[in-house]
């Protein structure tokens, strides 16, 4: 099995219910690859109910009990969710998330059926010393859970510093990213050559088209430029001729 391609949409905490006129002009237009939205908790039932594919944005790594404002994996596969988005680095940072704790919540995605997109991504200083690969090995190896197959885990590289900030890597940059991981995962799991690992950090229509040249980069992690069905549709459009 190949990696599939997958454009997925994180909309963060933007969107309401007038919001899902979005998906309606993103399912109007025929895709080669995935397509994937993470609206924020409230709307993914609604998102769901159109027929597109949808995921949250974190699960808590228990199936249920005290734990106010948190949702388990559960109840989003039971409101149509078949995605989650684990570990972004706004979590991490406005959460303090570990990657033990990612990797716990990745357990319980899997355990509710659930595919776990896992992020995993340096900050600018971390690059600026010299520390990215090591940084990116680190978080594979403690975000990701053992039970991981490519059927059920998707990989996103997100340099922090590249979200949201209109700023992105080298091509080069992100090919040496994206083959490590390829390394690491083929050397830790049978069918690590086939897991989906995407780039995230200001994806845009004008570069897409160019990153998803690059090397085992099998679709991208779209933040802001997914808003709009006018700015996602071009960037599917570029995946799915990749
Ligand atoms: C993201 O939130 O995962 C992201 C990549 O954001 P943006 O595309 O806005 O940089």
């Amino acid at each position: 099995m190949a990696p599939r391609k997958l454009a997925a949409g994180n909309w963060k905490m933007n969107g309401t219910l007038a919001a899902l006129a979005e998906i309606d002009a993103i399912l109007a237009q025929p895709a080669g690859c995935d397509v994937l939205i993470c609206p924020p908790a409230v709307l993914v039932q609604a998102v769901a109910a159109k027929g597109i594919a949808t995921g949250g944005q974190d699960c808590h790594a228990k199936a249920s009990g005290a734990h106010t404002g948190d949702i388990a994996a559960q109840q989003l596969k039971d409101v149509g969710a078949s995605h989650v988005i684990l570990g972004h680095s706004e979590r991490r940072t406005d959460h303090a998330e570990t990657d033990a704790q990612v990797a716990a919540k990745a357990v319980a995605a899997h355990e509710a059926g659930l595919v776990a997109v896992i992020c995993v991504g340096e900050t600018e200083a971390q690059r600026d010393a010299g520390q990215t690969l090591d940084v990116i090995s680190a978080q594979l190896a403690g975000s990701v859970p053992d039970c991981a197959t490519a059927a059920n885990t998707v990989i996103a590289y997100e340099p922090v510093w590249a979200i949201g900030t209109g700023r992105t890597p080298t091509n080069d940059q992100i090919a040496e990213v994206h083959a490590l991981m390829r390394d690491r995962l083929a050397a830790r799991f049978a069918d690590g050559a086939d897991f989906a690992l995407l780039y995230g950090g200001s994806v845009k229509p004008g570069n897409a088209a160019e990153i998803f040249a690059i090397p085992h980069v099998n679709g991208a992690l779209v933040g802001g430029a997914s808003l709009k069905a006018s700015d996602f549709g071009p960037i599917v459009a570029a995946l799915s001729a990749a």
